[in-house]
């Protein structure tokens, strides 16, 4: 497990050995584009939902937003990185494109990345669901892990409250 407390960006690291590389700060537009995913994930909470947020953005313009809403809309589907690609509608490409999730994305968002060949991924934390960033990383997208405490302490909060919901969220895991 790699450290919160400061962005990494997963590479490949010989013999294909991934690892989380210390990156330094973040950039200041990825920061404020988590900023705004985490938004939305608190309104999920603040709604009874999941709090996972997410924004697809081009450069430091939000394309668009979005927030999971198993509960909200009854949709097992609708993890937070999907309700947002959804909201952008259709886009002829990705390419340029950078997606912001609160956490790291599950197997289904990250079929959803490939699939679509998003080339950036920022993630608020990978502590509190891990994922397979290694695997998103290794098919060539770039993955940074901002290691956001917030976003962390948003999921914990949900957690606790909601453990039944947060179970189904991942497939009863
Ligand atoms: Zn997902």
């Amino acid at each position: 497990m790699i450290p919160a407390a400061s962005p990494h960006r997963w590479a490949e690291q010989g013999a294909g050995t991934l690892v989380g590389m210390t990156i330094g700060p973040p950039a200041a537009v990825d920061t404020e584009m988590m900023d705004a995913a985490l938004e939305q994930a608190r309104a999920s909470l603040d709604t009874g939902g999941v709090p996972v947020g997410a924004v697809l953005a081009s450069g430091a313009n939000i394309i668009a937003a979005g927030h999971n809403e198993r509960v909200q809309r009854g949709d097992p589907v609708a993890h937070g990185e999907i309700a947002c690609l959804r909201n952008a509608g259709r886009q002829p490409s990705y390419r340029g494109l950078t997606l912001y999730t609160t956490l790291s994305p599950c197997q289904m968002c990250t079929g959803a990345i490939l699939l679509f060949q998003i080339p950036r991924v920022v993630v608020g934390e990978a502590e509190t669901f891990q994922g397979d960033l290694g695997f998103l990383a290794g098919q060539g997208v770039e993955v940074v892990v901002l290691g956001d405490d917030r976003c962390v302490s948003v999921m914990r909060e949900f957690q606790e409250r909601y453990p039944e919901v947060w179970s189904e969220d991942i497939g009863g895991r």
